[in-house]
């Protein structure tokens, strides 16, 4: 019997993915009919992006999954008429985005390259950076993206520590969780990257008591999402040079306000919520994976816990 799989996502998703779904969904042999409009009561699957038009799913009768084109759900996880499993995207090209974003980000702090930059002012300021290994970054967060970029900053050679809900064991990397875990991963953060998930949880995780846990003169990289920093805090700590610098790529409101502060301040770099993205070439082939493996009778993969919000 043919699969029903309806793409629900903005017109221009619809582009980039058609080809790329069809081409796994075919290699992945199943038999399928992929489109952006169906009758409701006859779709098996949704290909799902939470700005969609899709936001009843109650007449969808038949549904097996939603499956999330994003990495993020905090905007569906709470919707009532979604009875059905959802899983959330967990890509290899949006993760080896993230690792390079990340990476870059990192080494600029690390390295002081701004001192460089901005600072050509005919004054030899001849003092090598430290190594890698005398740097301590920590990654709050060890999912699929938290967990890649820990390892791969550890394989660069940072002193590297991660911090998790549940206990980690990550080579190389000093796992902690737990709220005394993040006292300790924070105590000695000379630089602190944010991968966790926007929950009820994890909102403010860093505040002005957290914020104030971090060696003075710490730097904060945030790809994880806007609604994890208290902003007036941070806003705080920046003027008190208690953090020396922030990179923040998402935000509570996005686009960021054009009067939003951290625009204009001299210790931000704002990024336009680009440190990475669902790839549509990766991205479809764990999606196809994932229908085969429900048609078959396997478990979904990346199935998300409705009742932890991620
Ligand atoms: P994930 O696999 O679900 O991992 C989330 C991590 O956060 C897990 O390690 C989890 O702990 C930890 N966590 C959750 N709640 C926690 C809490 N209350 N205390 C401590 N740790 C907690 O998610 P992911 O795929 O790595 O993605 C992380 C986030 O990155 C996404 O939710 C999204 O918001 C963001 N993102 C941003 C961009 C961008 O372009 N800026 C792109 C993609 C994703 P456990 O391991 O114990 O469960």
């Amino acid at each position: 019997m043919t699969t029903n799989i309806l793409f629900a996502a903005k017109a221009e998703r619809w582009t980039t993915y058609e080809q790329p779904l069809t081409k796994s969904l075919t290699d992945a042999g199943i038999d399928f009919d992929l489109r952006t409009e169906f009758a409701p009561e006859e779709v098996d699957y949704i290909v799902y992006a939470p700005n969609s038009e899709v936001q009843d799913f109650t007449p969808y009768t038949r549904l097996r999954a939603v499956l999330n084109l994003w990495a993020g759900v905090e905007d569906v996880v709470g919707n009532e008429t979604l009875k059905v499993p959802l899983t959330r995207m967990v890509d290899h090209g949006l993760t080896q985005g993230m690792i390079e974003w990340v990476m870059g980000h990192t080494l600029r702090y690390h390295l002081g390259i701004d001192g460089h930059i901005l600072g050509q002012d005919g004054v030899w300021r001849n003092e090598a950076p430290p190594l890698a290994q005398d740097r301590k970054v920590t990654v709050l967060g060890l999912g699929a993206l938290g967990a890649a970029v820990a390892q791969a900053l550890a394989g660069l050679g940072f002193d590297v520590t991660g911090w998790s809900r549940s206990a980690k064991e990550i080579d190389g990397v000093r796992c902690e969780s737990g709220s005394k875990g993040l006292r300790a991963a924070l105590s000695k953060a000379q630089i602190v990257v944010l991968l966790l998930p926007n929950t009820p949880a994890t909102e403010n995780t860093l505040n002005a008591d957290t914020l104030a846990l971090m060696p003075r003169g710490a730097c904060v990289i945030n790809p994880g999402r806007g609604p994890l920093i208290d902003d007036d805090a941070l806003l705080a700590a920046l003027d008190s040079g208690q953090v020396a610098h922030a990179t923040l790529d998402v935000f509570r409101i996005e686009p960021l306000p054009a009067e939003h502060p951290y625009w204009a301040h001299p210790l931000v770099t704002v990024t336009p919520h680009i440190a990475s993205e669902t790839r549509a070439t990766t991205a479809s082939q764990v999606i196809a994976e994932n229908i085969r493996r429900d048609l078959g009778g396997e478990p979904l993969l990346h199935v998300v816990d409705r009742s932890l919000g991620y």
